[in-house]
């Protein structure tokens, strides 16, 4: 047997290497902890006292770093690398091709009389240029001004990968426009931490910084890497284009929270080592819904570290899953009739006298400001629910949003029955001036009636796509492959802008004669009473939702281009521009990546299922066929007439099978290239991805049911793909 399946299977079971790759633990991971961190103890040891303080400036109040101090932490950065064994640095971003970038240098200097010495200057730590005019930039960089420079962003800790100091940057290129995930972000925490912190002053003015934080929960697959290279689908585009689902799936529910393979806890167990020496706080590990899924969790962090993590957590996952012979898979789909993969991102605020804004408190007044960042972020999501979703989407996330097994592409709010009832309460306040009764009651009976942990009574609604989850919100729709500085870059903006407007009304209202209080009542009033469509307890996988959700004009935008469509509206063109966050060329920019992005997908899922069909299911259904006609011709043979015909029947109703299945294929993929070549000839990016969806992606279904009836025909033996069980169900 020569195909790559048989190959790939004959590895199989023999290899016990794949089983036995145990993995120790060295000590107490707490002991591993940051070990390869430029972390603030590591700084307080390596750098001067004034080096020291000035980079704690810079993270904690944004002030500039000055030259004279970055050639100090330039040395001392070297001077640790060097004794961790480093020979080389390099600037690591996170450029829009949705996964990381670096590009290695080395300390190595020659100098004069043939000798060379270690070098690392604050002019290198700042500012590098990559040669980066093959990095996507949506027209932001024609090939006059093609250079790009990265920047080194110091509240992000430096950290040592294999033999490489890496130093977390910014990329933007040389008219200052952004290029890359984490400069948006910075702008939009930014913005956020002073709009919270204005909004602070009315409840503790103490409050000088507002820091959002972000705890990310990562589900992935494992396959076999053998299994993998069988599959050119799983190669090319990281989701199988075909396969009939295995007899038996997830229906047993038997896999969830499922005691872990040897095999995968070994690569856990490295990558837990890994993560915890990269200051990746790993605390949570276990088995997904689905077979071979997994899901990995970290202790929340502030939001642009967080960010850094994840991209540098899928990084190394990616690494470590090769050393124990599994590819990762990382795609949003990967196996259709199979449960998709997320990446929720909880988020909240956090304040610089350790407190979390979306923790009810202790008292009434605790409980107003709780309130008041709680209401504020629903109106938030309730006026930028279309920006939101267009942060998220993606081709292969619109396979798993609405799939019935992730929250649907209507973004709406859950906040479970107990705070439900509390905005009732709160609706109902009077306009104005409060009686003092009326804020007696208020305070005792509405606001003090908030259970001060929720956390555990909160109805835990999986089908929603943001929830909140007793003291923090969990975005749950975001896709498994996506940099997360996408979602929060637009849930912080989102807040920011919010915080900002209410503060204005908040203020009128005090100017004219109200108490703070009252002003605040007054203003979250109006806001429940505004967004209150946008919030839903009920089943969110369910038809009725989608057709209530119309009915309180939510938008349903289930397809990347429509959603794409939407982030141009000039609505949220002008709070990007309000905010600081992108210029109106930015954003068209972006768009433009992203739409190019979905269609190139596309093209490349076409292109692979049309050579697939054609090389592969179409040659081995002829095979397997022609070994039916032999056999119905052997049958002639040796039986008279009558006999024949009876004894004949069911092969030939399979040739027959075969055949219509064949021709299906066959002119389905003659659909498919005509189509995909018209859309290819699209010009207007928009346009462009509007086709593929419509006219393209419809035509895979046609090509992928007549091959996976296909396989459930042909001879196991003959079959080319290696199938889901071989995939699903290896351990
Ligand atoms: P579940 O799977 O039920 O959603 P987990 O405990 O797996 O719950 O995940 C909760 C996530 O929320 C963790 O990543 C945790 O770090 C994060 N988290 C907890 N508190 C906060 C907070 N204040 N801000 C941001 N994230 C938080
Ligand atoms: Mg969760």
């Amino acid at each position: 047997m020569s195909t790559l399946r048989f190959k790939a299977l004959e590895t199989l079971p023999f290899k016990d290497f794949r089983r036995d790759n145990s993995v120790e633990v060295p000590g107490k991971l707490s002991e591993l902890f940051c070990q390869n961190v430029f972390s603030e103890e590591t700084m307080r040891e390596y750098l001067t006292k004034e080096a020291f303080q000035s980079i704690m400036d810079a993270i904690k109040k944004g002030t500039k770093i000055q030259r004279h101090i970055a050639d100090q932490v330039a040395v001392a950065m070297k001077d640790w690398a060097m004794s961790k064994g480093a020979t080389h640095y390099t600037h690591w971003f996170q450029p829009l091709t949705g996964t990381t970038a670096e590009k290695h240098d080395s300390f190595f200097t020659p100098i004069e009389g043939g000798r060379a010495i270690e070098r690392f200057s604050g002019n290198l730590l700042i500012q590098q240029e990559p040669d980066a005019s093959s990095f996507p930039n949506g027209g932001i960089r024609n090939t006059f001004e093609a250079r790009g420079y990265t920047a080194w962003d110091p509240t992000s800790p430096a950290f040592i990968m294999g033999t490489t100091l890496c130093i977390p940057s910014i990329f933007i290129s040389y008219t200052g426009e952004t290029l890359d995930y984490k400069a948006p972000l910075l702008r939009a925490l930014n913005a956020v931490d002073e709009a919270a912190t204005n909004v602070m002053q009315y409840f503790d003015k103490n409050v000088t910084k507002v820091t959002p934080t972000l705890g990310w929960e990562q589900e992935y697959f494992l396959v076999d890497s053998a299994l993998y290279q069988s599959r050119p689908d799983l190669v090319l585009t990281g989701k199988t284009l075909l396969g009939h689902s295995p007899a038996k799936g997830q229906q047993l529910d038997d896999h969830y929270f499922g005691s872990i393979p040897t095999r995968v806890m070994n690569f856990m167990k490295e990558l837990e080592i890994e993560c915890m020496k990269l200051g990746i706080p790993v605390t949570t590990r276990h088995n997904e819904v689905a077979p071979n899924q997994f899901e990995l969790a970290p202790m929340f962090e502030e939001v642009n570290v967080a960010v850094d993590h994840n991209s540098l957590l899928m990084d190394i996952m990616a690494r470590i899953a090769h050393k124990h012979h599994f590819h990762i898979l990382f795609h949003e789909k990967p196996f259709a009739g199979v449960n998709g993969s997320g990446k929720h991102n909880n988020w909240s605020l956090a304040t610089d006298t350790g407190e979390n804004l979306l923790s009810p408190g202790k008292n009434p007044k605790k409980n107003l400001q709780f309130l008041t960042f709680f209401v504020n972020t629903i109106k938030a999501v309730y006026e930028y629910a279309d920006l939101l979703r267009a942060s998220i989407a993606s081709a292969s996330n619109d396979h798993r949003l609405g799939a019935n097994e992730a929250p649907p592409a209507i973004i709406s709010v859950f906040i479970g029955s107990q705070l439900f009832r509390v905005l009732e309460e709160l609706e109902k306040v009077t306009e104005g001036k409060l009686s003092p009764d009326e804020k007696t009651d208020l305070k005792l009976n509405v606001v003090g009636k908030i259970p001060e942990i929720l956390l555990d009574n909160t109805d835990r609604n999986r089908t929603s796509p943001f929830a909140f989850t007793g003291n923090k919100f969990e975005i749950r729709a975001v896709g498994s492959s996506a940099n997360c500085a996408e979602s929060m870059t637009v849930m912080n903006t989102i807040a920011a802008k919010q915080l900002i407007d209410f503060k204005k009304e908040v203020d009128a209202l005090i100017e004219t004669g109200l108490k703070k209080d009252e002003a605040i009542f007054n203003v979250l009033r109006e806001y429940i009473k505004q967004c209150k469509s946008i919030m839903f307890e009920g089943d969110g996988y369910s038809d009725d939702w989608a057709k209530e959700a119309k009915k309180r004009g939510l938008n349903n935008l289930k397809t990347t281009p429509e959603a794409l469509k939407q982030e141009m509206d000039k609505k949220f063109v002008d709070l990007y521009e309000e905010i600081g966050v992108f210029t109106h060329r930015e954003v068209e920019a972006r768009n433009e990546i992203k739409l190019e992005k979905y269609s190139t997908v596309i093209d490349i899922e076409a292109r692979v299922l049309s050579d697939i069909a054609r090389n592969h299911i179409i040659p081995s259904a002829l095979n397997y066929q022609n070994r039916l006609i032999e056999n119905v011709k052997g049958l002639k043979e040796i039986f008279p007439d009558k006999e024949f015909r009876t004894l004949a029947k069911e092969q030939m109703s399979l040739i027959t099978n075969i055949s219509e299945n064949v021709s299906k294929i066959k002119l389905g993929v003659e659909d498919l290239i005509k189509a995909r070549e018209a859309a290819k000839a699209v010009s207007n990016s928009q346009k462009q991805a509007e086709t593929y969806c419509s006219k393209v992606i419809p035509l895979f279904d046609v090509i992928r049911e007549a091959s996976d009836d296909l396989e459930m025909m042909v001879d196991d033996e003959l079959w080319p793909m290696t199938k889901y069980r071989e995939m699903l169900f290896t351990k």
